[in-house]
């Protein structure tokens, strides 16, 4: 018989149930986490907390007001072991990263699609605030002829569940694209070296089959984000310009950040400086002349020029909280900088864009095998293969007089609703639904997508470790679902054509069975890494 979910996952106060240890639940995925006693999981958790603070795997801690110079940090919230992914199903992820990668660098090239579905006229900018500034200081720019720099660079991350309805086999589902500030790339690194550590130091691994050396794939995000960014202030060919990383005042997840910075200087010899978009309204002037995005800062007597600016911010409406925030990326869009994203490369990866890419034939409009295309051809297959990645989606507003909302509200115990927003927390899950749409007025449809939910294998634990305890580390573990990334880069936008792109590893992302939502730096998540089976 096949275990139930309670015995499945493994509870210490249950040893005799936890006993049958391999196993193989639907899906051949086994049973998990493998069983440990009271004074291992103890060992664990300090071998694991004390490698993630020695090891940079760290988060500010919650302040009201950070200091200035920080003094002290938290280990990021962990899992004490891997999670088992299929083997097929993660190199089927990594393989069409370099598809996906060239899918949306094409989509922020193509100004007539994204204006038709982000656009103020007739797109989702008409009635989504937030859009809709953007977009228009897009369009400013290009209506003034101000684009000066036709290089676009992204690093990317493609999220996905594994989709395991019963009685089929499972298969990768995307998430979502996530084309700013795709984060948890070097710390993810971390914490796979972490897993990596706990099993060569201690022997609590064994007890499974599965928890061998060759089993963990390398992680080796840092260098491969930092590659992109280099490749693009290469690109940029000025001497001693520097790369600017856009952050947020109250960002906790900075070493995240810093780690990239730190490989940028060592490895690439390239200086990075981090501003907020307040300090950049008094630091950040553009060259009438040459377009050079310059930092005027306090100091030093000449300014810095940027060749590459990163945003770590800018993807939420919180981080513009005047229309002065706005103008202030106006100003940076205007530059001749590379900007990773450019507005139209942010606008590609709304999900408004992520459901239009299902309709027939739309697909097809940016993976032609024409001679852009790196001399690729991408065949009916690939383009399948894509396809068969995606759920179910379906726009509020569409089809005759209610029909998308009819829809949504018939279907909506398997269905979440999604906004135009990154970051988490902005979606609405199931039963929320029906009430959500009675009270969401007609014009404001357009704004929101409906996604069928990814149903992902029943009955894995593991244990979730977060700074200042919490329910979940309360010393058992706890039923979870994991969410696997693919980061990738793309340099794009020259008169060739090309799109120079690359796939640079993973991060597992887990958490509790019973919180729809999934964002490490949100709270729900912990950071996680994967063992092949
Ligand atoms: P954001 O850009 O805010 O991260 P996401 O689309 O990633 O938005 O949604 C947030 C979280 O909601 C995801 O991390 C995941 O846990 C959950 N989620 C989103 N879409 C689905 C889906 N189709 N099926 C199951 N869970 C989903
Ligand atoms: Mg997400
Ligand atoms: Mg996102």
């Amino acid at each position: 018989d096949p275990p139930s979910t309670s015995s499945v996952c493994a509870t210490l106060k249950s040893p005799t149930k936890s006993q049958s240890v391999y196993i193989m639940a639907a899906g051949d995925i086994p049973k998990w986490p493998p069983t440990i006693s009271e004074s291992q999981l103890e060992s664990l958790t300090l071998l694991a907390t004390t490698y993630a603070l020695s090891h940079g795997l760290v988060y500010l801690p919650v302040a009201d007001k950070q200091p200035p110079a920080p003094t002290s940090t938290i280990h990021a919230p962990i899992s004490l072991f891997p999670s088992p992914i299929p083997r097929k199903l993660f190199n089927q992820a990594k393989e069409l990263q370099s598809i996906y990668n060239t899918l949306y660098s094409r989509i922020a090239t193509q100004e007539e699609f994204l204006d038709h579905v982000m656009g103020e006229i007739e797109g989702v900018g008409k009635v989504d605030e937030f859009t809709g500034q953007l977009w228009r200081r897009w369009k400013k720019l290009r209506d003034e002829n101000k684009i000066s720099q036709p290089l676009q660079l992204g690093l990317f991350r493609s999220d996905y569940m594994i989709h395991t309805p019963s009685n089929e086999q499972p298969s990768l589902k995307q998430v979502e694209f996530n084309t700013i500030s795709s984060s948890f790339g070097t710390l993810s690194e971390r914490s796979a070296q972490m897993h990596r550590y706990l099993l060569k130091s201690t022997g609590y691994y064994e007890s499974s089959p599965y928890l061998k050396e060759e089993n963990l794939p390398p992680n080796q995000t840092t260098a491969g984000l930092a590659e992109g960014i280099a490749t693009a202030h290469k690109a940029y060919n000025t001497s001693n310009a520097r790369v600017l990383f856009v952050v947020q005042d109250n960002e906790r997840n900075v070493f995240d950040q810093r780690w990239l910075e730190y490989e940028l200087l060592e490895t690439h010899s390239i200086h990075v400086l981090r501003q907020t978009f307040d300090q950049l309204a008094t630091s950040a002037k553009v060259d009438p002349s040459t377009s050079a995005l310059q930092l005027h800062l306090p100091g030093s007597s000449t300014p810095y020029e940027i060749s590459v600016i990163y945003f770590r911010a800018g993807y939420t409406p919180n981080d513009y909280p005047t229309s002065a925030h706005y103008d202030i990326r106006y100003l940076l869009e205007s530059s001749r900088a590379i900007k990773c994203p450019s507005i139209p490369l942010q606008l590609a990866g709304g999900k408004k864009v992520q459901e239009v890419l299902t309709k027939p034939g739309v697909l097809e409009q940016f993976l032609r095998n024409d001679k852009f295309w790196n001399g690729e051809v991408y065949s009916t297959q690939k383009l399948e293969a894509i396809r068969e990645t995606w759920m179910d989606m379906w726009a509020l507003d569409e089809g005759e007089g209610d029909s998308g909302v009819v829809r949504a509200r018939d279907e909506s115990s398997s269905l979440v609703l999604k906004p135009q927003r990154e970051g988490g927390g902005n979606n609405v899950y199931k039963e929320s639904i029906p009430s959500f749409l009675d009270s969401l007025p007609v014009s404001e449809r357009q704004a929101w997508i409906a996604m069928k939910l990814i149903s992902t294998q029943q009955g894995l634990g593991n244990y979730l470790v977060r700074a200042g305890g919490g329910t979940e580390s309360a010393g058992k573990s706890s039923e979870v679902i994991s969410e696997l990334g693919i980061f990738g880069w793309s340099l794009f936008g020259g008169s060739d054509g090309q799109v120079v792109e690359k796939e640079v590893g993973w991060l597992l992302r887990t958490k509790g069975k019973d919180s729809n939502e999934g964002g490490v730096a949100a709270g729900f998540s912990v950071l996680d890494s994967i063992v092949l089976i």
